[in-house]
């Protein structure tokens, strides 16, 4: 099956299984943007408490902007690398008030998407996987964010190449599904990593996809 039928077979797959999903924004934008930079390389628990700690600290981002990096590292403590994310996460700030006049970034609704993900990639930190995170949940645009179950599934059914990088299946795959499909399809291949397609010893018996997967028939 060529690639366009089969990742849409896919997602059919996925949608009887875990049904659609009404878009609702997460939160708005700039905090997206800094939850996702302080997700980088730890958990969702670490994470999330690093950026409660770093709300209640600087309970507006003007507060961040006009505080002491040291303050922020000690702030976000408990998600690691508070050496690198802090001054990024600062440095992205200071990029959007100098871009906008305020710390709001509701202006990458309403222009060209490459440029929208161009504009977020240039800030240091932010890789696609972050801009896709921004764009998709705070704003509704439709980017896919490739995080490690989507890659996973993805390799394993071979959507994309077994050993393809984040990026390129984030390039292949959202370059192949409607925009009106992304959302659903991120959030259900991220269910279907989390409760079948484990990462140690994925549950092929009782897994619906087994038709489509390449992993299944010749990977074990
Ligand atoms: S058949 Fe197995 S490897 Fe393929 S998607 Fe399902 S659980 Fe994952």
């Amino acid at each position: 099956m060529s690639s366009r039928p089969k990742v849409m077979a896919v997602h059919s797959l996925l949608l009887e299984e875990y049904g659609h999903h009404e878009w609702r924004p997460h939160r708005d934008a700039t905090s997206e943007l800094v939850r996702t930079m302080l997700s980088q390389n730890t958990s969702d628990v670490n994470s999330n408490r690093a950026f409660a700690r770093l709300q209640e600290r600087f309970p507006t981002w003007r507060e961040l902007l006009q505080g002491d990096v040291e303050d922020i590292v000690e702030a976000i403590e408990p998600g690691g690398l508070g050496r690198i994310k802090a001054p990024r996460i600062k440095s992205a700030l200071q990029a959007i008030l100098e871009e906008r006049g305020e710390v709001d970034l509701d202006f990458l609704k309403d222009i060209e998407l490459d440029e929208a993900k161009a504009w977020l990639i240039s800030l240091e930190g932010v890789g696609p996987k972050t801009a896709a995170c921004v764009l998709l949940f705070s704003l509704g645009r439709p980017v896919l964010p490739v995080d490690t179950h989507v890659l996973r599934v993805s390799q394993r059914l071979g959507l994309v190449a077994p050993r393809a990088s984040a990026e390129k299946a984030h390039e292949i795959l959202g370059d192949t599904l409607p925009g009106e499909a992304i959302y659903d399809f991120h959030v259900n291949t991220v269910t279907h990593g989390r409760r079948v397609c484990h990462a140690r010893r994925p549950q092929c018996d009782s897994c619906n996809l087994v038709p489509l997967c390449d992993y299944a028939h010749k990977g074990r």
